[in-house]
């Protein structure tokens, strides 16, 4: 046994800068943890733990970003790797899943992948609708919430923003909301307003907001808030998704990621003490408790569980961890992933994933320009 080495079980899986981020925190243990560290690996269950987000994954180092450049980019690729990662794995129930070290963007043989036409790398609705608010917010200098439908529209019709061009995934809440939007009815009345649909169809787009904007976290919040109208109107969504863009602004400051989220709720209650009916929701999100998700469609679910995944360990852990919740796989890890790679910036990505990811041609265009715009 080579006591320089990390055991197996800690690296499995782990390539490019996570895996030397695991090595370099090994060496840096004396020898008695090592041992107390070897004896918890040579432990199935502990290892099998170690996958779904133990301490023994959570107390590996987390890459410390050099720049903000590198946040607002690790952000971005860490949203469409997280999404391009989780598409063939969407569906299935946590049982279903090969374990998280097997999770690649091409699944192990003989599993039964989602999207079978789907190339490996490929981002789906979340990576593209997050580029269309993007792209509109590159152009128009602010959000505007008929831009940003049409784009949303233009995406549904002719694929854009789409890698090949291809849609391949719609929500069903998405889906009405567009129907209305192309017979005419205003992007910031197009979204369902009732209270069963609050899928995460709105949150998993909603990041490029907080690496955009230069407004006050009042003006964020607001306009977080109406990202959400186009496609979901009920109040809960909206207030998922200003949350979610106060704790990405959080953590671009640098915030270690549950202190981040404790400003963004306390921020969040703040600015949502004026808005009918905003107590209420906020109830039912209860943000303040401790992060617990099942990988579901459901906002608040989606929310939670991103957090839950967030306790995992490097980006690598946390998109492994989101997908292992089953179910929105794909919805999950693009939102866990999104505020880990601002939390580590994109060195942390593993490089096969940076350079398995399809689409560059449509993304770094933008990724040029958002960057410019520090
Ligand atoms: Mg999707």
């Amino acid at each position: 046994m080579d006591d320089d080495a990390p055991p197996a079980g800690l690296v499995a899986g782990l390539h490019g800068d996570a895996r030397l981020q695991v090595e370099r925190w090994w060496s840096g243990l004396d020898a008695g943890a090592r041992l107390e560290f070897r004896a918890l690996a040579e432990d199935d269950e502990a290892l099998e733990d170690s996958h779904q987000g133990s301490p023994a994954s959570a107390s590996a180092p987390l890459r410390e970003p050099t720049s903000a450049h590198d946040r607002v980019e690790g952000g971005l690729l860490g949203l469409l790797v997280g999404d391009a990662l989780g598409v063939p794995y969407e569906f299935h129930g946590p049982g279903e899943l090969p374990e998280a070290s097997a999770i690649e963007f091409t699944p192990p043989a003989g599993f039964d992948r989602a999207h079978a036409g789907v190339p490996p790398g490929t981002w789906s609705d979340d990576g593209a609708q997050a580029l269309c608010l993007l792209a509109s917010l590159l152009d128009r200098g602010a959000l505007e919430l008929d831009d940003l439908g049409a784009r949303l529209l233009r995406w549904w019709d002719e694929g854009y923003l789409a890698v090949d061009g291809r849609v391949f995934d719609i929500g069903a809440q998405t889906r009405a909301a567009l129907s209305d939007l192309a017979a005419g009815t205003p992007a910031a009345r197009s979204g369902p307003r009732d209270e069963h649909s609050n899928g995460n169809g709105a949150l998993m787009r909603a990041l490029p907001l907080a690496l955009w904007h230069r407004g006050d976290d009042a003006a964020l919040f607001r306009d977080a808030m109406r990202s959400s109208l186009p496609t979901h109107g009920h109040l809960r969504s909206q207030l998922c998704c200003g949350l979610y863009c106060l704790w990405a602004r959080r953590a671009l400051e640098g915030l270690e990621t549950a202190e981040a989220w404790r400003a963004a709720v306390s921020g969040g209650r703040e600015l949502a003490a004026g808005i009918e009916g905003a107590a209420a929701e906020l109830q039912v999100i209860d943000p303040a408790r401790a992060p617990a998700g099942r990988g579901s469609g459901y906002v608040v679910d989606c929310l939670h569980s991103a957090r839950l995944a967030l306790t995992s360990g490097p980006y690598e852990h946390v998109v492994k961890s989101a997908i292992a919740l089953g179910d929105d796989t794909d919805t999950t890890a693009a939102v866990a992933g999104g505020i880990a790679g601002i939390r580590e910036g994109a060195l942390a990505i593993p490089d096969r994933w940076i350079h398995e990811l399809r689409g560059r041609a449509l993304l770094d265009p933008l990724l040029d320009r958002l960057l410019d715009s520090l």
